[in-house]
């Protein structure tokens, strides 16, 4: 890895060395020979580099820039979507309801209506999935970004429970975005005219500190987004503490809600898997059993367009939700329920299976890890997520530099997702978040997007160091 970067920074070191480019200038060349031997046989902290040294490594790298650009490379790293090999693993699944087959055990007709909330086995199997009783699931349709939709949409008309004002009556709703976070529940936010304040993320979750002071003191706080386990796009996974305040914080609005996305529950690239402590149980215990809405799908477990989505919480409120939902529906696809119940059949077939995935996608993320690292690795510019699981890794630049690196990559070929798009209303206060999706694409074009990626970040460090 040292090896590379050296060979990369050959011309520029040797420049340096013989004094070529510092011209008369031997404090320059003192100055990186003293790098140089503080054991630096790699590029040294950007950050120490004098505008000498950054111009003629901006040379460099832009020379690196034009190569890549002459490759026409077409890559698309945009979105956490399951590569072929992943859905091929789940083929079977196609074959397990067929024209012999299609009764639940019970005896019910699958492919006939009803059966508002899944069929029993499919309850039972996916209440143990989300940590739930089989009474506090609801099984949807294929999306649980749909069934979350949907939840907003109840609470704006309906309000969250009988006893509660509908939130579309009141003169401002708001919900709390921790971020960088998930661009398609900030776009329901914005869709639906629901102010989004942003709260900072850590490694542990959400500032809870401020988001407790928030809730404590604004009635128009209505709630707040979590992707609880492997965050899109940070890889966190939310502490015990986190989750035991979430569930005990004092909020003034008496109808919050926290959505509780778990869409990433299984999905585990380390051995060890990490837990995360029940939300619901957690709830319940602080005396606030209602405040939950739970989500999850097996959208990346088995097939992305035909998974089963579903939305869990307190009885009461699964009561609530499924009297509303009868309204708009006869009942959702049985046979896609039978399939997935013959399939998986227990939860230890989904984590056998999610093994599968896992050895599919770790090379995946290790390459994205590598190349950071060989890219970046000491040079005070960027730091990354190291997920343990989830779809996604969360590059932070320098200040000011994510939106000219995905401007640049997308340039040399590069799609990457679009910048802000981590933070509500696509605006990153601090333009620094850039989202790496590496599951699609093969092995060999992740290693190139990543290397293009780690020279446009060193680009666009470069130029804000030379500005500054
Ligand atoms: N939640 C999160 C956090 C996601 O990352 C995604 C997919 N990118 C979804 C929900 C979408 O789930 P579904 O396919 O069940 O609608």
């Amino acid at each position: 890895m040292l090896r590379i970067n050296y060979i990369l920074m050959a011309p520029f070191v040797s420049a340096i060395e013989t004094g070529k480019y510092c011209g008369e200038n031997n404090y320059e060349i003192h100055n990186y020979q003293k790098k140089k031997r503080k054991g630096i046989d790699k590029m040294p902290d950007f950050t120490t580099l004098s505008k000498l040294e950054l111009e003629q490594l901006k040379d460099d790298l832009l020379a690196q820039y034009q190569t890549f650009k002459s490759r026409g490379l077409n890559l698309d790293i945009t979105r956490g979507k399951p590569c072929p090999e992943q859905l091929d693993l789940a083929l079977d699944m196609l074959d397990c309801v067929n024209s012999k087959n299609y009764m639940t055990e019970e005896g019910t007709d699958s492919r006939n209506y009803g059966g508002l909330d899944g069929i029993p086995a499919a309850k039972k199997l996916f209440a143990e999935y989300l940590e739930v009783q089989p009474e506090e699931l609801i099984i949807g349709g294929n999306s649980s970004l749909n069934l979350m939709h949907d939840a907003f949409m109840r609470a704006i008309v309906k309000g969250v429970s009988p006893d509660c004002p509908p939130w579309g009556k009141l003169a401002q709703i708001k919900f709390l975005c921790p971020s960088p976070g998930y661009d398609r529940h900030f776009f329901i936010c914005e869709y639906l005219d629901i102010e989004m304040i942003t709260v900072a993320m850590d490694e542990n979750g959400p500032d809870m500190a401020a988001v407790e002071k928030l809730v404590s003191e604004d009635e128009s706080i209505k709630g707040i987004w979590c992707v609880p386990k492997y965050s899109n796009p940070t890889g966190a996974v939310y502490s015990d503490d986190v989750v035991e305040r979430l569930a005990a914080m004092p909020t003034k609005a008496a109808d919050f809600r926290i959505f509780w996305d778990n869409a990433y529950t299984v999905h585990h690239l380390a051995d060890q898997p990490l837990l995360l402590k029940n939300i619901l149980e957690a709830c319940k215990q602080a005396g606030h059993p209602e405040r939950v809405f739970i989500f999850g799908s097996t959208s990346k477990v088995a097939f992305a367009g035909s998974g089963l989505a579903m939305m869990a919480g307190s009885a009461k409120n699964m009561d609530h939700a499924r009297k509303q939902i009868a309204f708009q529906t006869i009942g959702p696809d049985k046979l896609n329920q039978l399939r997935h119940t013959a399939f998986f059949k227990n939860m230890d077939g989904i984590y056998d299976h999610m093994q599968k995935q896992a050895a599919i996608l770790k090379p995946k993320f290790d390459i994205v890890q590598s190349e950071l690292e060989k890219a970046l690795g000491g040079k005070n510019i960027a730091d990354w997520s190291r997920p343990k699981g989830g779809y996604f890794v969360s590059i932070d630049t320098m200040e000011g530099c994510a939106a000219e690196v995905i401007r640049m990559a997308e340039e040399a070929g590069v799609k990457l997702t679009p910048a802000g798009s981590t933070y509500p209303y696509m605006r990153d206060p601090l333009d620094r978040n850039i989202r790496i999706a590496p599951s699609f694409p093969p092995l060999a074009d992740i290693a190139s997007a990543m290397q293009l990626v780690g020279i446009c970040i060193q680009l666009a460090s470069v130029d804000k160091l030379i500005n500054k």
